[in-house]
Protein backbone atom coordinates (compact mmCIF):
# COMPACT_ATOMS: atom_id res chain seq x y z
CA UNK A 1 0.00 0.00 0.00
CA UNK A 2 1.74 3.35 -1.18
CA UNK A 3 0.52 6.64 -0.94
CA UNK A 4 -0.80 7.74 -3.79
CA UNK A 5 0.84 11.45 -3.91
CA UNK A 6 4.34 10.34 -3.69
CA UNK A 7 4.64 6.62 -3.38
CA UNK A 8 5.90 6.15 0.03
CA UNK A 9 5.11 3.06 1.94
CA UNK A 10 1.23 3.18 4.56
CA UNK A 11 2.31 0.38 6.19
CA UNK A 12 1.97 0.14 9.90
CA UNK A 13 0.72 4.15 9.78
CA UNK A 14 -1.98 4.44 12.45
CA UNK A 15 -2.58 8.59 11.30
CA UNK A 16 -4.36 8.80 8.02
CA UNK A 17 -1.96 11.08 6.27
CA UNK A 18 1.50 10.11 4.62
CA UNK A 19 4.31 10.84 7.27
CA UNK A 20 5.95 11.89 3.62
CA UNK A 21 3.64 14.09 1.87
CA UNK A 22 1.05 14.40 4.10
CA UNK A 23 -2.06 13.58 1.68
CA UNK A 24 -4.47 11.90 3.29
CA UNK A 25 -5.48 8.36 2.73
CA UNK A 26 -7.99 6.10 3.66
CA UNK A 27 -7.93 1.81 3.81
CA UNK A 28 -10.68 1.63 2.19
CA UNK A 29 -9.56 3.47 -1.04
CA UNK A 30 -7.53 0.02 -1.64
CA UNK A 31 -7.74 -3.16 -3.04
CA UNK A 32 -5.63 -5.95 -2.32
CA UNK A 33 -5.31 -9.71 -2.58
CA UNK A 34 -7.65 -11.95 -0.09
CA UNK A 35 -5.67 -12.26 2.89
CA UNK A 36 -2.09 -10.67 2.01
CA UNK A 37 -2.86 -8.06 4.39
CA UNK A 38 -3.44 -7.78 7.99
CA UNK A 39 -5.68 -5.32 9.50
CA UNK A 40 -4.65 -4.82 13.30
CA UNK A 41 -7.28 -3.01 15.85
CA UNK A 42 -6.20 0.79 16.33
CA UNK A 43 -6.75 -0.19 20.52
CA UNK A 44 -4.84 -3.08 21.07
CA UNK A 45 -2.89 -4.16 17.55
CA UNK A 46 -4.53 -7.64 17.46
CA UNK A 47 -4.75 -8.84 13.76
CA UNK A 48 -7.72 -9.20 11.41
CA UNK A 49 -7.22 -10.80 7.63
CA UNK A 50 -9.12 -9.46 4.74
CA UNK A 51 -10.94 -11.62 3.71
CA UNK A 52 -13.25 -10.18 0.94
CA UNK A 53 -12.76 -10.14 -2.74
CA UNK A 54 -11.34 -6.84 -2.49
CA UNK A 55 -8.96 -8.31 0.50
CA UNK A 56 -10.59 -5.67 2.99
CA UNK A 57 -11.81 -7.27 6.25
CA UNK A 58 -15.61 -8.34 6.73
CA UNK A 59 -17.90 -7.06 7.92
CA UNK A 60 -16.21 -3.65 7.39
CA UNK A 61 -16.65 -2.48 11.44
CA UNK A 62 -16.71 -4.63 14.30
CA UNK A 63 -15.67 -5.06 17.83
CA UNK A 64 -12.52 -6.33 18.59
CA UNK A 65 -12.27 -9.75 19.71
CA UNK A 66 -9.02 -8.81 22.33
CA UNK A 67 -10.00 -5.36 23.77
CA UNK A 68 -13.81 -4.99 22.55
CA UNK A 69 -13.31 -1.66 21.22
CA UNK A 70 -14.43 -0.48 17.98
CA UNK A 71 -12.71 -1.91 14.87
CA UNK A 72 -13.62 0.08 11.52
CA UNK A 73 -11.35 -0.20 8.20
CA UNK A 74 -10.64 2.89 8.08
CA UNK A 75 -9.31 3.54 11.71
CA UNK A 76 -7.31 0.11 11.14
CA UNK A 77 -3.52 0.19 10.99
CA UNK A 78 -2.13 -2.32 7.90
CA UNK A 79 0.77 -4.17 7.02
CA UNK A 80 1.40 -7.06 4.39
CA UNK A 81 0.52 -10.16 6.20
CA UNK A 82 3.48 -12.58 7.04
CA UNK A 83 5.47 -14.75 4.65
CA UNK A 84 3.80 -12.57 1.40
CA UNK A 85 5.96 -10.31 0.18
CA UNK A 86 5.64 -6.43 -0.27
CA UNK A 87 4.88 -6.52 -4.31
CA UNK A 88 2.08 -9.42 -3.84
CA UNK A 89 0.09 -7.11 -2.31
CA UNK A 90 -1.54 -5.40 -4.93
CA UNK A 91 -5.06 -6.44 -6.57
CA UNK A 92 -5.50 -7.12 -9.68
CA UNK A 93 -4.75 -4.36 -12.24
CA UNK A 94 -5.46 -4.29 -15.97
CA UNK A 95 -2.25 -5.78 -17.64
CA UNK A 96 -2.15 -3.33 -20.00
CA UNK A 97 -1.17 -0.51 -17.47
CA UNK A 98 2.18 -2.30 -17.46
CA UNK A 99 2.90 -3.06 -20.36
CA UNK A 100 6.47 -1.32 -20.16
CA UNK A 101 7.35 -4.12 -18.38
CA UNK A 102 5.88 -7.05 -19.18
CA UNK A 103 5.74 -5.98 -22.85
CA UNK A 104 2.87 -4.99 -24.83
CA UNK A 105 1.78 -8.39 -26.25
CA UNK A 106 1.63 -10.10 -23.09
CA UNK A 107 -0.15 -7.08 -21.30
CA UNK A 108 -2.42 -7.12 -24.35
CA UNK A 109 -3.18 -10.84 -24.41
CA UNK A 110 -3.51 -10.50 -20.12
CA UNK A 111 -5.98 -7.76 -20.99
CA UNK A 112 -8.51 -9.15 -23.68
CA UNK A 113 -8.41 -12.47 -21.06
CA UNK A 114 -9.26 -10.65 -17.75
CA UNK A 115 -11.85 -8.14 -20.52
CA UNK A 116 -13.81 -11.37 -21.38
CA UNK A 117 -13.70 -13.45 -18.66
CA UNK A 118 -13.52 -11.58 -15.63
CA UNK A 119 -15.06 -7.58 -16.84
CA UNK A 120 -15.73 -6.89 -12.91
CA UNK A 121 -11.99 -7.06 -11.89
CA UNK A 122 -10.89 -4.69 -14.98
CA UNK A 123 -13.55 -2.34 -13.49
CA UNK A 124 -12.53 -2.38 -9.73
CA UNK A 125 -9.06 -2.09 -11.59
CA UNK A 126 -10.27 1.03 -13.70
CA UNK A 127 -12.01 2.43 -10.39
CA UNK A 128 -8.66 3.10 -8.77
CA UNK A 129 -6.40 3.84 -11.68
CA UNK A 130 -8.04 4.79 -15.19
CA UNK A 131 -5.72 6.62 -17.63
CA UNK A 132 -7.33 7.65 -21.16
CA UNK A 133 -4.12 7.74 -23.20
CA UNK A 134 -3.28 3.71 -22.21
CA UNK A 135 -6.87 2.89 -23.11
CA UNK A 136 -6.89 4.89 -26.29
CA UNK A 137 -3.66 2.76 -27.15
CA UNK A 138 -5.57 -0.23 -26.40
CA UNK A 139 -8.32 0.61 -28.53
CA UNK A 140 -6.28 1.29 -31.40
CA UNK A 141 -4.12 -1.76 -30.94
CA UNK A 142 -7.24 -3.93 -30.46
CA UNK A 143 -8.32 -2.63 -33.87
CA UNK A 144 -5.65 -3.62 -35.85
CA UNK A 145 -5.20 -6.67 -34.54
CA UNK A 146 -8.80 -7.42 -34.84
CA UNK A 147 -9.23 -6.22 -38.66
CA UNK A 148 -5.75 -6.50 -39.65
CA UNK A 149 -6.19 -10.35 -40.77
CA UNK A 150 -8.97 -9.82 -43.16
CA UNK A 151 -7.66 -6.52 -44.41
CA UNK A 152 -4.25 -8.45 -44.90
CA UNK A 153 -6.58 -11.33 -46.65
CA UNK A 154 -8.58 -8.90 -48.78
CA UNK A 155 -5.70 -6.86 -49.90
CA UNK A 156 -4.14 -10.12 -50.78
CA UNK A 157 -6.88 -11.68 -52.99
CA UNK A 158 -6.89 -8.11 -54.42
CA UNK A 159 -3.20 -8.35 -55.44
CA UNK A 160 -3.34 -11.85 -56.72
CA UNK A 161 -6.10 -10.71 -58.54
CA UNK A 162 -4.32 -7.98 -60.24
CA UNK A 163 -1.39 -10.27 -60.84
CA UNK A 164 -3.49 -13.23 -62.48
CA UNK A 165 -5.04 -10.37 -64.70
CA UNK A 166 -1.78 -9.66 -65.92
CA UNK A 167 -0.14 -12.84 -66.58
CA UNK A 168 -3.39 -14.14 -68.37
CA UNK A 169 -3.51 -11.45 -70.56
CA UNK A 170 -0.11 -11.53 -71.71
CA UNK A 171 1.31 -8.89 -70.12
CA UNK A 172 4.13 -11.09 -68.81
CA UNK A 173 2.87 -11.63 -65.00
CA UNK A 174 4.96 -8.40 -63.33
CA UNK A 175 3.47 -7.30 -60.46
CA UNK A 176 1.18 -4.48 -60.71
CA UNK A 177 1.89 -3.08 -57.30
CA UNK A 178 5.54 -3.19 -56.17
CA UNK A 179 5.84 -4.95 -52.21
CA UNK A 180 6.15 -1.61 -50.75
CA UNK A 181 3.08 -0.30 -52.63
CA UNK A 182 0.82 -2.89 -50.90
CA UNK A 183 2.57 -2.89 -47.76
CA UNK A 184 1.21 0.77 -47.70
CA UNK A 185 -1.99 -0.03 -48.44
CA UNK A 186 -2.07 -2.65 -45.59
CA UNK A 187 -1.22 0.06 -43.51
CA UNK A 188 -3.03 2.56 -44.15
CA UNK A 189 -6.37 0.07 -44.36
CA UNK A 190 -5.56 -1.34 -41.35
CA UNK A 191 -4.97 1.96 -39.64
CA UNK A 192 -8.37 3.27 -40.87
CA UNK A 193 -9.96 0.08 -39.53
CA UNK A 194 -8.54 0.68 -36.27
CA UNK A 195 -9.48 4.23 -35.76
CA UNK A 196 -12.63 3.18 -36.43
CA UNK A 197 -12.99 1.41 -33.53
CA UNK A 198 -11.29 4.14 -31.85
CA UNK A 199 -14.01 6.57 -33.06
CA UNK A 200 -17.12 3.95 -32.35
CA UNK A 201 -15.68 3.56 -28.70
CA UNK A 202 -15.89 7.31 -27.96
CA UNK A 203 -18.84 7.77 -29.55
CA UNK A 204 -20.25 4.59 -27.22
CA UNK A 205 -18.09 6.59 -24.47
CA UNK A 206 -20.22 10.34 -24.87
CA UNK A 207 -23.04 8.66 -25.23
CA UNK A 208 -22.66 7.23 -22.08
CA UNK A 209 -21.53 9.39 -20.23
CA UNK A 210 -24.06 12.15 -21.40
CA UNK A 211 -26.54 9.35 -20.06
CA UNK A 212 -25.41 8.94 -16.35
CA UNK A 213 -24.39 12.60 -16.10
CA UNK A 214 -28.21 13.53 -17.11
CA UNK A 215 -29.51 10.84 -15.17
CA UNK A 216 -27.98 12.71 -11.95
CA UNK A 217 -24.79 10.66 -12.19
CA UNK A 218 -21.85 11.42 -11.13
CA UNK A 219 -19.08 8.73 -13.11
CA UNK A 220 -16.09 11.06 -14.13
CA UNK A 221 -15.16 10.83 -18.02
CA UNK A 222 -11.69 9.17 -18.21
CA UNK A 223 -13.73 5.96 -16.12
CA UNK A 224 -16.33 5.75 -18.46
CA UNK A 225 -13.93 6.15 -21.56
CA UNK A 226 -11.69 3.81 -20.49
CA UNK A 227 -14.71 1.35 -19.44
CA UNK A 228 -15.94 1.54 -23.23
CA UNK A 229 -12.31 1.43 -24.66
CA UNK A 230 -11.28 -1.48 -22.54
CA UNK A 231 -15.36 -3.20 -23.20
CA UNK A 232 -13.99 -3.45 -26.77
CA UNK A 233 -12.11 -6.31 -26.14
CA UNK A 234 -14.74 -8.92 -27.51
CA UNK A 235 -13.67 -7.47 -31.19
CA UNK A 236 -10.89 -9.66 -31.15
CA UNK A 237 -13.32 -12.35 -32.48
CA UNK A 238 -12.93 -11.12 -35.30
CA UNK A 239 -9.22 -11.49 -35.61
CA UNK A 240 -10.24 -14.71 -37.40
CA UNK A 241 -9.83 -14.03 -41.18
CA UNK A 242 -12.81 -13.33 -43.38
CA UNK A 243 -14.94 -15.91 -40.81
CA UNK A 244 -14.84 -13.30 -37.95
CA UNK A 245 -15.76 -9.99 -39.70
CA UNK A 246 -18.45 -12.16 -41.65
CA UNK A 247 -20.13 -14.43 -38.84
CA UNK A 248 -19.10 -13.27 -35.94
CA UNK A 249 -19.95 -9.61 -35.97
CA UNK A 250 -23.16 -9.38 -34.15
CA UNK A 251 -21.84 -11.62 -31.70
CA UNK A 252 -18.63 -9.14 -31.12
CA UNK A 253 -20.97 -6.39 -30.90
CA UNK A 254 -23.35 -7.70 -28.77
CA UNK A 255 -20.75 -9.07 -25.94
CA UNK A 256 -19.08 -5.71 -26.46
CA UNK A 257 -22.05 -3.78 -25.14
CA UNK A 258 -22.29 -6.22 -22.32
CA UNK A 259 -18.97 -6.68 -20.89
CA UNK A 260 -19.19 -2.94 -21.49
CA UNK A 261 -22.01 -2.83 -19.14
CA UNK A 262 -20.01 -4.80 -16.91
CA UNK A 263 -16.81 -3.02 -16.74
CA UNK A 264 -18.82 0.70 -16.54
CA UNK A 265 -20.63 -0.32 -13.26
CA UNK A 266 -17.68 -1.80 -11.25
CA UNK A 267 -15.11 1.05 -12.66
CA UNK A 268 -18.22 3.93 -11.86
CA UNK A 269 -20.43 2.09 -9.20
CA UNK A 270 -23.36 4.08 -10.39
CA UNK A 271 -26.91 2.56 -10.14
CA UNK A 272 -27.65 -0.50 -12.24
CA UNK A 273 -30.28 0.81 -13.90
CA UNK A 274 -28.02 3.83 -15.01
CA UNK A 275 -26.20 1.81 -16.64
CA UNK A 276 -28.23 -0.04 -18.25
CA UNK A 277 -29.64 2.85 -19.66
CA UNK A 278 -26.02 3.86 -20.53
CA UNK A 279 -25.83 1.28 -22.40
CA UNK A 280 -29.68 1.22 -24.35
CA UNK A 281 -29.11 5.06 -25.26
CA UNK A 282 -26.89 4.87 -27.86
CA UNK A 283 -28.32 1.58 -29.37
CA UNK A 284 -31.38 3.61 -29.51
CA UNK A 285 -29.61 6.48 -30.93
CA UNK A 286 -27.95 4.61 -33.44
CA UNK A 287 -30.88 2.67 -34.83
CA UNK A 288 -33.05 5.79 -34.75
CA UNK A 289 -30.18 7.78 -36.94
CA UNK A 290 -30.05 4.53 -39.08
CA UNK A 291 -34.05 5.24 -39.51
CA UNK A 292 -33.70 8.74 -40.03
CA UNK A 293 -31.05 7.99 -42.50
CA UNK A 294 -33.08 5.40 -44.86
CA UNK A 295 -36.30 7.28 -44.12
CA UNK A 296 -34.18 10.31 -45.76
CA UNK A 297 -32.90 8.23 -48.85
CA UNK A 298 -35.95 6.79 -49.55
CA UNK A 299 -37.35 10.38 -49.46
CA UNK A 300 -35.25 11.46 -52.16
CA UNK A 301 -35.20 8.49 -53.95
CA UNK A 302 -39.32 8.71 -53.69
CA UNK A 303 -38.92 12.42 -54.37
CA UNK A 304 -36.74 11.91 -57.78
CA UNK A 305 -39.87 10.85 -59.99
CA UNK A 306 -41.97 13.71 -59.36
CA UNK A 307 -40.43 16.52 -60.99
CA UNK A 308 -40.85 14.63 -64.14
CA UNK A 309 -44.59 14.43 -64.00
CA UNK A 310 -44.49 18.12 -63.63
CA UNK A 311 -43.71 19.37 -67.10
CA UNK A 312 -46.05 16.77 -67.93
CA UNK A 313 -49.15 18.28 -66.79
CA UNK A 314 -47.02 22.02 -67.55
CA UNK A 315 -47.45 21.74 -70.61
CA UNK A 316 -50.85 21.06 -70.55
CA UNK A 317 -51.34 24.15 -68.54
CA UNK A 318 -49.12 26.49 -70.63
CA UNK A 319 -50.92 25.11 -74.22
CA UNK A 320 -54.43 26.79 -74.20
CA UNK A 321 -52.65 30.08 -73.03
CA UNK A 322 -49.59 30.66 -75.08
CA UNK A 323 -47.86 28.04 -78.14
CA UNK A 324 -51.11 26.53 -79.25
CA UNK A 325 -48.90 24.79 -82.43
CA UNK A 326 -45.56 23.14 -80.67
CA UNK A 327 -47.46 21.39 -77.95
CA UNK A 328 -47.57 17.85 -80.19
CA UNK A 329 -43.77 18.18 -80.97
CA UNK A 330 -42.01 19.23 -78.32
CA UNK A 331 -41.28 16.65 -75.19
CA UNK A 332 -41.66 17.35 -71.54
CA UNK A 333 -38.13 18.17 -71.41
CA UNK A 334 -38.17 21.07 -73.40
CA UNK A 335 -41.21 22.39 -71.91
CA UNK A 336 -39.71 24.85 -69.09
CA UNK A 337 -37.66 26.39 -72.66
CA UNK A 338 -41.73 26.84 -73.90
CA UNK A 339 -42.98 28.29 -71.01
CA UNK A 340 -39.71 30.69 -70.24
CA UNK A 341 -39.42 31.86 -74.00
CA UNK A 342 -42.68 33.84 -74.51
ZN1 LIG B 1 2.86 10.67 0.41
ZN1 LIG C 1 -8.47 -4.38 20.02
Amino acid sequence: MRCRGCGYSLWNVPGRTCPECGRGFRPSEFRFKPNAVEFCCAGCGQQYYGTDQDGLPQPRAFACVRCGGACELDSMVLRAAPGVDDADVAADEVPWADRARIGWWKAYRGTVGMALSRPVAVGKALADRSESGAAMRFVLVNGAISFGPTALGVLAVVVGVMVFDRSSSGYGGGMVWSSATAAGWAVVWIALLSLGLGLGAAVLAGIAWCTIRVTGGRAGWSRVWCACAYGTAPYVLLAVPFLGPYCLGWAAGIWTLVATGIVLAAATREASWRIVAAMVAPVVLVGVLVAAAVSIVVMTTGGLPSPAPVPVTAPADADPGTDPVGAGAVDASAAPDAGGAP
